[in-house]
């Protein structure tokens, strides 16, 4: 990894060795999906939500997202390990405009959007005005996700969080002992952390909250075996009683081949389990994506020059969703056919069945 000094609010002020740790193309770039892909799109249920009995993305059809994620900052309070900031902040940092937000905000409302995601690269609860933001869609009965690591969520903002009413809530705890978080996020703020959500999570069941709460790491090699169970199961009793997502952690994923060093310190035999892969169409590109700037790329999970279709200062919403360049990643992803763009190095958009099963099994024990 390079050498990167930051300022307080986690912006970049010094990058030294730019731009290490991409990972090769798939080993046989293929031009469609195998046999066995194509059975499991079939079957898929959560891919059929996506697709149609054609295997074309349906919301080529609706031609208007239905979720808007948005950047309020790509700054962030934790330096993860795993995070791929050289290119999130290559072409600089800093803070969505107010005015910006609600102009996304006014397009969204005419245009019936469901749900603002506040989940793309920085940490949201660093924008001075954040709390407006969910204001101001809520007003708009626009359902609202959140996801933070908690590093600042004290309990006035956790307060704050409450009273929106959030459809969903995710944050991030990369490890169950303060050496394992440290390792994780780079920053020293476990316990902290740690009474952060406990907070959030008891005044939510004081509340009846109807949020989904989802706490989770990224299982990166950084948390033992041992205390991958803690962490499932202390978890699992801070979430009782509240609605919650059961998937503690996580994969770690390569950014779109721009961290491939990361799926590295993973154990031997989840690696083994990994060798059986399987290639689906993204769920990423369904909805659209707007970073602090205005930039709209083409998922969350690209942070690459390559990944921004257009900007909303220089074209509508509407023709950057529909226009050429996103329908050749859903072109792309209905037929397997990846080699021109970086979904080809990219592993969300992989499925591991074996280590799946493995996963569900040591969740089930681990309670
Ligand atoms: S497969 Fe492509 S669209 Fe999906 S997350 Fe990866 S880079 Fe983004």
């Amino acid at each position: 990894m390079s050498n990167i000094q930051y300022d307080e609010q986690g912006g970049i002020v010094s990058l030294e060795n730019q731009l290490e740790g991409h990972c090769k193309s798939r080993k046989k770039e293929k031009k469609h999906y195998s046999f066995l892909e194509r059975l499991m799109i079939k079957k898929s249920r959560r891919l059929n939500y996506l697709l149609d009995g054609d295997g074309k993305y349906k919301c080529r059809q609706e031609r208007l997202p239905n979720v808007i994620r948005i950047g309020p900052t790509n700054r962030c309070t934790a330096q993860c390990f795993y995070c791929p900031r050289e290119h999130i902040h290559e072409a600089g940092s800093g803070y969505m405009d107010f005015e910006m937000y609600e102009e996304i905000v006014t397009w969204a409302e005419k245009n019936k959007v469901k749900a603002i995601s506040f989940a793309l690269f920085g940490e949201p609860l660093l924008h001075p005005r954040f709390f407006e933001m969910l204001e101001l869609a809520r007003e708009k009965g626009m359902a609202l996700r959140v996801s933070s690591n908690a590093i600042i969520m004290d309990k006035e903002k956790a307060n704050k969080l409450l009273d929106m009413n959030l459809e969903a809530m995710e944050m991030s705890l990369d490890g169950y002992v303060s050496h394992e978080f440290r390792e994780g996020k780079r920053v020293d703020k476990h316990e902290r952390v740690k009474e952060n959500i406990e907070y959030l999570l008891s005044e939510a069941k004081k509340r009846k909250s109807k949020t989904v709460f989802n706490v989770h790491f990224v299982d990166a090699g950084n948390v033992s075996k041992k205390n991958k169970k803690r962490f499932v199961k202390y978890w699992s009793e801070k979430l009782n009683g509240l609605e919650h997502i059961t998937s503690f952690y996580y994969e770690p994923h390569n950014w779109a081949g721009t961290r491939a060093d990361v799926g590295a310190k993973i154990n031997w035999l989840d690696k083994l389990l990994k060798k059986f892969e399987l290639k689906k169409p993204c769920v990423y590109i369904k909805g659209i994506n707007i970073d602090w700037n205005g930039n709209v790329v083409i998922c969350t999970n690209d942070p690459t020059k390559e990944a921004v279709i257009g900007n909303i200062k220089q074209a509508k919403l509407e023709d950057i969703y529909n226009g050429e360049t996103r329908m050749k990643y859903l072109s792309a992803h209905e037929t397997g056919n990846f080699r021109e763009l970086n979904c080809r190095k990219c592993n969300v958009n992989s499925y591991w069945p074996l280590l799946f099963i493995k996963k569900r099994i040591v969740n089930y024990f681990s309670k």
